[in-house]
Formats: C-alpha cells, structure tokens, sequence
C-alpha cells in the first residue's frame, strides 16, 4: 500500500506536456469573434476567419 501515494514518472511527463500544451494553444489561438471558430491569435493586423470568411483583430476578442 505504499505506492498509492506515488506517481509514476509517465504520468507526471504526459500532464506536464499536456498542461504546456494548453497554455500554448490559449496563447496562440483565440476564438473568432464572430462565429467562434478556433482561429490564430492575431499578432498584428488582421485575420480573416477560415469559417465564416470576416476578418478579425487583435482587439476584437470575445470575453
Ligand atoms: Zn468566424
């Protein structure tokens, strides 16, 4: 019964890439403002949504 307290080495491997893997796509990726598709998160200008065919900015952002 002592190892339930343990975690094995994987498990902890796979959260942490899993976890750096989140933070990353909410860095680089927003949700379109006007249809809520996934989209690249703008870095300067704008994009236009592969969804809904508008474009977006930087500041456009929903919540
Ligand atoms: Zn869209």
């Amino acid at each position: 019964m002592e190892a339930v307290l343990s975690v094995p080495p994987l498990v902890v491997g796979v959260a942490l890439a899993v976890g750096l893997g989140l933070y990353w796509g909410l860095r680089n990726y927003q949700r379109c403002p006007h249809c809520g598709h996934i989209v690249r998160r703008v870095a300067q200008g704008w994009l236009r949504c592969r969804a809904c065919g508008r474009q977006y900015s930087k500041g456009l952002r929903v919540r």
